[in-house]
């Protein structure tokens, strides 16, 4: 099934301002909250579609990926990858940013729908892999070691006294309007509605305690340097009973090739071969990135010659098949020579056979560049 385009479910144009943007979501989301729309699924699937689409587009890193790949830049299949499939937290933890001050406070005077609350969410965990080649052809399952903030066995959370769980505390101001009754987020609870029943020894202030997990994280085939990957829900875990684990970070780092360079989704590898080899062909064994294969170098052939297997590179981001693998032919000239063979070169320097005739099928090199880049 076809996505609809972030720009379309906010109806903006594509070169809508940051501004412009906002106002776009805060405008569906007012108009699909679910306490506006109470049992109404198709209301809440727009709420959700809009506010992925403004996760995306309210990030210009994202933003610039989505412009130039569309959605297959955010689909990973492996665990939330990206921006798609928000949940209801996220999306009430980012009304913050939206429409200033505690979630999703401004939505109080909606339909009678309550008030709804605020459901405070660890930090986020930051971590680093390193990929090799190999791995990024394939797609790897990583364990990594975390150290994460979680609350210690045995802590209880309870109400909070000071707002009585709601979050909030009302403050009577005496302005030049008269007595205005405003609500502020709760000094005690920090909005979060509840705070520390009982806790273990070790536990700190909050009751929480730092553990090392181990967190396996899959990561899909054709990733980049500098892609950050999501494991939902594997960061810090915040206090309280109502609360939700932040997010695992994961930046991708590609280890450096002893003997492929990368380049997109296709693979450059430099094959030397001798000289009688060049003159005479030979079948050679290449490492791809994917297991060994055989190749045949034709008798006469030239040093430059680019030799391509399709689809035998990376899977390209766009997941539209494969790049692929280009072998480079570097004709490797002996320095040192026996009497007997100097003797030879010496005689087929004025021989026929040996002067240099470039045929029109002999492409230049740079002709080659071209043609690799078309
Ligand atoms: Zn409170």
């Amino acid at each position: 099934m076809a996505k609809q385009d972030y720009y379309e479910i906010l109806g903006i144009s594509k070169s809508a301002s940051q501004a412009e943007i906002k106002k776009a979501y805060r405008k569906m989301a007012i108009k699909y909250h679910p306490d506006k729309n109470p049992d109404d699924k198709d209301a809440e699937e727009k709420f959700k579609l809009a506010a992925e689409a403004y996760e995306i587009l309210s990030d210009e890193n994202k933003k610039a990926r989505y412009d130039q790949y569309g959605h297959a830049a955010f689909e990973g299949g492996h665990g939330g990858f990206g921006g798609g499939g928000m949940n209801m937290d996220d999306i009430f933890s980012q009304f913050g940013d939206i429409f200033g001050g505690a979630f999703g406070g401004g939505f109080g005077g909606f339909g009678g729908g309550g008030h709804r609350q605020a459901r405070v969410k660890g930090s986020n965990l930051r971590i680093r892999v390193k990929l090799t080649l190999e791995e990024i052809a394939k797609g790897v399952e990583k364990k990594v070691k975390v150290r994460r903030k979680v609350q210690a066995e045995g802590v209880t959370y309870k109400t909070c006294s000071t707002c009585n769980g709601t979050g909030q505390q009302m403050r009577v101001t005496n302005t030049i309007l008269g007595r205005m009754q405003t609500a502020t987020t709760c000094g005690t609870c920090q909005g979060a509605g509840e705070m520390l029943d009982k806790k273990p020894s070790g536990a700190d202030a909050q009751g929480m305690i730092v553990k090392e997990e181990t967190v396996s994280i899959n990561i899909p085939e054709g990733v980049t340097e500098g892609v950050q990957l999501k494991v939902g829900g594997k960061g810090n875990e915040a206090p309280g009973k109502n609360s939700i684990p932040g997010d695992l970070l994961v930046l991708i780092e590609e280890v450096p090739h002893d003997t492929l360079k990368r380049e997109g989704s296709n693979i450059h590898y430099d094959l030397y071969i001798n000289f009688s080899e060049a003159v005479l062909g030979a079948s050679k064994e290449v490492d791809t990135v994917t297991g060994k294969v055989k190749i045949k170098v034709d008798a006469g052939t030239q040093s430059g010659k680019i030799l391509r297997l399709k689809g035998k590179g990376l899977p390209s981001i766009e997941r539209y098949g494969h790049g692929d693998f280009l072998i480079h032919i570097n004709v490797w000239t002996p320095q040192e020579l026996t009497k007997n063979q100097r003797k030879f070169f010496e005689e087929m320097q004025e021989d026929e056979n040996f002067s240099p005739n470039p045929q029109k099928s002999d492409k230049s090199f740079f002709e080659k560049v071209k043609d690799m880049f078309s």
